[in-house]
């Protein structure tokens, strides 16, 4: 099964896509955490790609497809992934659909999170992350704090701001340029009939362990 994770940023997509891929065995694939990870190994894609993530903006297709088609066809992501960070774009999204028939796959389902904007600035700016890269978990210092104070609860490495998630700039970039080229995708995956949306927001106490605990009871249906 195919899943797309589609939300701006701070629904907790990456939250929610950790559980069900516990959940599943199916892996969960972030383009954002595979771009961190070759930034902080300093690989040939790091230092292009990092020009990008560092000021909010996309990596270009040329290097993001191509690295999320090799991701696809490792043995792992046979039976099923949740994709978490791609497609962004319409471009993507069609390139998408045409990797997947290659593969004898289709998107299954598309999980769009939708959440008030004041909650995703305040979520973005309280989020830390553990630098130990085998296990990127995710913290947020109001909702979900690790046990001790800017330490991983899971492996015990340091915890810290990611550095988009810091810059005002970057925020306001981000999230812009989410509603100008990511959320038209929620009205290209409704055509299609695949689109489950979910509110996550403290406003109606419903966050995103709630909505996973329900997407995975139905998968397991
Ligand atoms: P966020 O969604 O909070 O911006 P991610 O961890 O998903 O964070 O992505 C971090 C950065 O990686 C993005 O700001 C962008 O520069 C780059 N990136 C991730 N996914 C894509 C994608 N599908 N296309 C282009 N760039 C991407
Ligand atoms: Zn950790």
């Amino acid at each position: 099964m195919v899943i797309i994770m589609l939300g701006a940023q701070g629904t907790g997509k990456g939250t929610i896509a950790g559980m069900i891929s516990k959940q599943t065995a199916w892996p969960q694939i972030a383009t954002g955490d595979i771009f961190r990870k070759n930034i902080s190994e300093k690989t040939e894609l790091g230092v292009e790609a990092e020009k990008y993530t560092s000021k909010g903006e996309l990596v270009p297709d040329e290097i993001t497809v191509p690295m999320v088609v090799d991701r696809l066809n490792q043995e792992d992501a046979k039976d099923g992934a949740i994709l978490d960070g791609f497609p962004r774009t319409t471009a993507q999204a069609e390139k998408l659909d045409e990797i997947l028939v290659k593969l004898g796959k289709k998107v299954d389902l598309v999980i769009n999170l939708s959440t008030p904007k004041e909650e995703l600035i305040d979520r973005m700016l309280t989020r830390r992350v553990c630098t130990n890269q085998e296990c990127k978990t995710t913290y947020n210092i109001k909702l979900n704090p690790p046990k001790v104070e800017g330490v991983c609860d899971k492996c015990g490495a340091a915890l810290k701001q990611r550095e988009d998630d810091s810059n005002p700039e970057a925020i306001n970039k981000r999230l812009k340029i989410y509603e100008e080229q990511t959320s038209p995708l929620v009205e290209y995956y409704k055509q299609k009939g695949v689109l489950r949306t979910e509110v996550v927001s403290e406003s109606v106490n419903r966050m995103g362990k709630d909505v996973a605990e329900d997407i995975i009871k139905d998968i397991k249906k």
